[in-house]
């Protein structure tokens, strides 16, 4: 288990959180304003990226698709949080609000039926 932290200007939140959540399994994730007005702060608490084997986001292949700026779709590395969680986490574009983000822990003992 690990912490990242990264200082970013707002507007590139989406991509960075993308590729830093594609190389990871996040834990947790918490988003705040940074001293700069145009900045913010991610903190992410991660573990080495795993199997998705078990993921109910990707089709179990570790790949999702991504939304890019130009409204088209892409093939990316799977973050393993559904899109609704990253919105709220304030991590995709157009979101308007950022709550901190957990994971549910269910993943591991999710039934296989
Ligand atoms: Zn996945």
């Amino acid at each position: 288990m690990f912490e990242i932290r990264i200082i970013c200007d707002t507007s590139d939140v989406p991509r960075v959180a993308q590729a830093v959540l594609g190389s990871v399994d996040a834990t947790s994730i918490r988003r705040y304003p940074a001293r700069d007005p145009a900045g913010t702060r991610l903190y992410i608490t991660a573990d080495h990226r795993g199997s998705h084997a078990g993921c109910t986001v990707c089709a179990q292949d570790g790949m999702a698709l991504w939304l890019r700026l130009d409204g088209s779709e892409q093939r990316r590395p799977c973050t393993g949080i559904g899109e609704e969680d990253m919105l709220a986490a304030g991590l995709l574009l157009g979101a308007r609000r950022s709550e901190p983000w957990t994971a549910n822990d269910d993943r591991s003992t999710e039934a296989p039926f």
